[in-house]
């Protein structure tokens, strides 16, 4: 691999971090490998908002190379929003560019001096003053560095408005519109001073068998190409599922307390399809493309980016918005802010369901009324959180402390101070483990075992079929199923591209010259799960942060999934097991530490 860029920006200074190779081969790369390196510098004592707080941009073996869906790069730290282990996977041409420079990852600490960008080329490295930049949107700062840097194809990224202001669910963007929404890690940025990094580079990206990779990634685009679920992603955005979804009642509506949504066909991915649509966006080397460009046409003519499925229910279903062009809008807002959709719309969620209680009012609001629907309301919020004024300064904050300040923290959808994702549990059963054991917080990408339970299984992997609503006899799949998305993880590939597992471990071996087996793959996955939940132990997580919100344990009235709520305790209690994670403290056990090379760990844990 390539080193990694230290930078400190309190001092000036950089300095090549070698990754040892026997890191290199156990963790792969990605969050994995990002998750080792950190290891020892996340403690319970470090504020994410501090200058010693790292900021590590990492790329992964297939970065950068003409494989499937692999222009993607990896953001980790310590959330601000949990406190726990932060990452968040983003798509674009940036971690590809970066590994042209010659570097395999970006480590920054420190805190510049005043408001600044780096711009990052072969051999050279440059603190520059953000002072045209900062207070812009992500789209009009990105093109601004590009024109002071002189490199029209300089990819950068940035944060908005809400990272400058340290919004806790602020995201980090590049190029058109990817976002590395989860778990706060812009408002990491912005406390450091820091307003984007540009980076433009040359350098061949090298793999170990040419010949062999070339071979298997011209395959391996051929079976994507032909994936039917690739083609509905590609034709209907991720907002294809919606309709589906709402059928299961795993789409939730009037934040998580109404089953069904009527308005569901006004805002699906194929009325986007045919309506709004006008062209694709692709991530580098996609042959899937499922970004969405749209244009609303009348007044507003001009071409946007189209919101992807968790932005569609977030504002939509989940705000009783059943209006599409005013979802791209609220949508498009964030976007540009440079917010997380989903916690944004989530923490306005939790404001709109705790004024029809009547525990926040119109005192609380400035005069606002808060009715599901109105989305003028939501407009002047989103404003409000991004310059974190009136309630828009509790809303900032995101949902569990906006709850905890009206005495309602139980009511906020949340888990561990990252708001849920729109797949509901009471619809999809799977997704109440995926969410309770996520490393960090309620988070649908590190395992979207939905898709298992709409029927999307791999054999190969033994990830089975059991039906929606079983409970714990499917533990053990979604063990493996999270095994094998912390794999995707660390090799930085898009859980959309459905190639054989057989493929991706012949192409990562290709790459890293390795010989690796299937369980070689599963048993690095596993190593990577169990780290991150020891660098989550470290930092005060216990058995008892494996819950799930209030309201996933009330049964909705009506549509698909009516009746139904998943039994957690049982769920966890087989899911310990297979985990070999001790039931009381939450902790894996020596044991499994040991069995997965991570005896530095044990000591740390255990004493
Ligand atoms: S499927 Fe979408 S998110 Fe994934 S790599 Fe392709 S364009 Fe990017």
């Amino acid at each position: 691999m390539q080193p990694i860029l230290k930078i400190n920006l309190t001092t000036g200074t950089t300095e090549e971090f070698v990754i040892p190779k026997e890191w290199e081969h156990d963790f792969l790369g990605g969050a994995s490998l990002a998750a080792r390196i950190l290891y020892p510098y996340l403690t319970k004592e470090l504020d994410p908002l501090s200058p010693e707080s790292p900021l590590l941009f990492m790329t992964g073996p297939l970065t950068g190379t003409s494989g499937p869906t692999t222009g993607r790069f990896v953001i980790c730290g310590k959330s601000p929003a949990t406190n726990l282990w932060a990452e968040s996977n983003i798509g674009g041409f940036w971690g590809p560019e970066l590994r042209k420079v010659g570097y395999d990852g970006l480590w920054i600490t420190g805190k510049a001096q005043s408001q600044s960008y780096l711009w990052i080329e072969e051999g050279r490295l440059e603190v520059r003053s953000a002072a045209n930049v900062w207070g812009k949107d992500i789209y009009e700062a990105q093109e601004i560095v590009r024109e002071e840097v002189g490199v029209k194809v300089a990819r950068v990224a940035v944060i908005g408005e809400a990272g400058e202001r340290g919004v806790l669910f602020s995201s980090i963007a590049c190029d058109h519109g990817r976002m590395a929404g989860r778990t706060g890690l812009g408002a990491v940025m912005g406390s450091k001073n820091l307003k984007a990094v540009a980076v433009y580079g040359k350098k061949k990206i090298e793999v170990a068998n040419l010949e062999r990779y070339s071979a298997l990634r011209s395959e391996a685009n051929i079976t994507l190409k032909q994936d039917n679920e690739a083609k509905i992603i590609h034709e209907t955005g991720t907002a294809g599922v919606a309709n589906y979804a709402g059928y299961l009642g795993s789409m939730p509506s009037k934040y998580y307390h109404q089953g069904e949504f009527e308005g569901v066909d006004n805002i699906s991915g194929s009325k986007m399809a045919e309506s709004i649509l006008v062209g694709f966006s692709a991530c580098q080397g996609c042959v899937i493309a499922c970004g969405r460009v749209v244009n609303l046409g009348g007044g507003e003519s001009r071409k946007r980016k189209g919101p992807e499925y968790e932005t569609i229910v977030g504002f939509g279903p989940s705000l009783l918005i059943s209006d599409l062009a005013e979802v791209v809008r609220l949508g498009e807002m964030c976007d540009m802010y440079g917010m997380d959709s989903i916690s944004t719309a989530n923490t306005i969620g939790l404001a709109f369901y705790l004024y029809e209680m009547g525990k926040v009012t119109k005192q609380d609001t400035g005069g606002l009324e808060l009715t599901w629907g109105n989305f003028m309301v939501v407009r002047q919020l989103i404003d409000m959180i991004a310059h974190r004024e009136g309630i828009g300064e509790l809303l900032s904050r995101g949902s569990r402390q906006f709850g905890a300040a009206f005495g309602a923290e139980d009511e906020a959808v949340q888990v561990n101070g990252l708001e849920v994702a729109f797949h509901d549990p009471r619809g999809v059963s799977g997704m109440a483990l995926s969410y309770a054991t996520s490393p960090r917080g309620a988070c649908h990408n590190q395992s979207d075992y939905f898709f298992v339970d709409f029927g999307h299984t791999n054999e190969k992997l033994g990830i089975e079929y059991f039906d929606r609503h079983a409970q714990a006899e499917k533990s053990a799949n979604v063990v493996k199923h999270q095994d094998w998305r912390t794999f995707f993880n660390s090799a930085v590939m898009c859980i959309f591209a459905n190639v054989d597992p057989q493929m991706q471990v012949d192409l990562v071996n290709a790459a890293c010259g390795y010989e690796w087996t299937l369980d070689d793959m599963m048993k690095s996955g596993e190593r990577a799960w169990n780290l991150k939940r020891a660098i989550n132990n470290r930092l005060g997580l216990t058995a008892a942060n494996d819950k799930l919100p209030k309201a996933f344990l009330e049964p909705y009235k009506e549509g698909g999934a009516a009746g139904f709520v998943p039994d957690l305790p049982e769920m966890l209690k087989a899911y310990y097991e297979v985990r070999g994670w001790d039931h009381d403290s939450g902790k894996p056990s020596k044991e499994k530490l040991v069995e997965l090379g991570l005896e530095n760990v044990v000591q740390d844990l255990w004493g």
